[in-house]
């Protein structure tokens, strides 16, 4: 069902002037929110390919009411995420909804007076993009801003390999262009590159962004698999991971054609909180980012909060806890007690992960359960 919301979400008279910070004075204006854990893909650094969902799904509407109260706080981008989103029933409609939502701070931070308009939020979608073909078009017109697909090769047997699904390359390709026809481009792709499995992708997939009009990103493999029996391949590794000096290496080694020289061009970060290294190639056609959490971690300008598909705010990807929102809805909390109880939280973030250093504890979730 649609609503009408409040240009402020409706809940500005109980909230401070203050949009969300945490305690180390980082804005938060991210959130991303997980409508399922169940995925149809197995990939086999995510996934050990024996479990399923783990979590309950909200209905729509309750996740629709989180993020109004969020935004009520100065959340600005929202990106759906799971599990795999497109599994989830009632996307578009939730798309829609969102779309009429509108920001309560001013871009200086200060927030709305009533009666003034604030912009439309920055929807996104993380999607493996297998079920994208279809499901573009109508995402686009709910008001969907922009897309990201997961692709881990542009080697169809390699990706099959890797996502453990047959004609799954074809798939999600098909995806993509559905997605590019229906405006949502540039289209974002995000590559997680593993030692012994992929890296052989990296000048492919720079092939790729110029040849398809797409973002590449290489994304740096953290240690949020779901925890196998036996140490194997597919589990964290300082060595696994493909560190952004060794892709930069040997993207500024290739030579994009006879008349393009080899060099990679570096571009202007997009936003102060962005997460990618940019670059494109002498010729200005193709872009690469490289976001590097592991070898150059970002928290120290981490804008993000998530919401897991139970309803659960996490701080942090590595938080060892989950802060139970939607308990609180349950007990009946009004919009002005949530958004409290989301200050209380937020307060709570940590300053940064620990991945790689003595005493690492694994996070209490794991990436496919969280929301990547
Ligand atoms: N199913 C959707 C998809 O495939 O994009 C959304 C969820 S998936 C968990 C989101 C992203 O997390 C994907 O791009 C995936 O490659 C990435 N990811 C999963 N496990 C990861 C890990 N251990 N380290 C880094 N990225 C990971």
């Amino acid at each position: 069902m649609s609503t009408v919301f409040e240009p402020d979400g409706g809940v500005a008279s109980a909230q401070s002037a203050t949009r969300l910070r945490d305690s180390f004075g980082r804005a938060i204006t991210d959130l991303r929110l997980s409508v399922t854990d169940r995925c149809n893909y197995k990939c086999v650094y995510c996934r050990t390919g024996n479990e399923g969902a783990q979590y309950t799904e909200l209905p729509i509407e309750d996740y629709v009411r989180m993020v109004r109260i969020m935004v009520s706080l100065g959340i600005e981008k929202v990106r759906l995420t799971g599990g795999e989103p497109l599994l989830r029933s009632g996307l578009v409609e939730m798309v829609a909804d969102l779309a009429r939502l509108r920001t309560a701070y001013r871009a200086d931070g200060s927030r709305l007076e009533p009666g003034e308009h604030g912009e439309p939020l920055d929807i996104a979608l993380t999607t493996n993009g297998h079920l994208l073909e279809s499901q573009a078009a109508p995402l686009a017109a709910a008001g969907l801003s922009r897309v990201t697909v997961s692709m881990d090769a542009v080697d169809p047997e390699t990706f099959a390999r890797i996502t453990r699904v047959p004609r799954s390359y074809e798939r999600v390709l098909a995806g993509v262009h559905a997605a590019q026809a229906a405006g949502l481009g540039p289209v974002k792709i995000n590559c997680v590159l593993l030692r012994g499995f992929n890296e052989a992708q990296i000048e492919p997939f720079a092939e790729f962004s110029r040849r398809e009009g797409v973002i590449v990103r290489f994304i740096e493999f953290m240690p949020l698999e779901e925890p196998s029996a036996v140490p194997d391949a597919r589990t964290w590794k300082p060595e696994t991971v493909i560190r952004m000096d060794e892709i930069l290496g040997r993207l500024n080694a290739w030579r994009p054609s006879c008349s393009v020289p080899a060099g990679l061009v570096e571009l202007p970060p997009r936003a102060a909180s962005e997460t990618a290294k940019r670059y494109t190639f002498s010729d200005g056609v193709g872009e690469i980012g490289i976001v590097a959490p592991v070898s150059q971690p970002f928290c120290g300008h981490c804008s993000r909060v998530r919401i897991t598909s139970d309803g659960s705010i996490r701080t942090c990807l590595f938080s060892q806890s989950d802060h139970d929102l939607y308990g609180e809805m349950l007990r009946g909390g009004t919009d002005e007690q949530l958004a409290a109880y989301i200050r209380r939280v937020v307060m709570r973030k940590e300053a940064r992960h620990h991945i790689g250093e003595p005493g690492f504890e694994k996070p209490s979730r794991n990436m496919v359960h969280i929301g990547g």
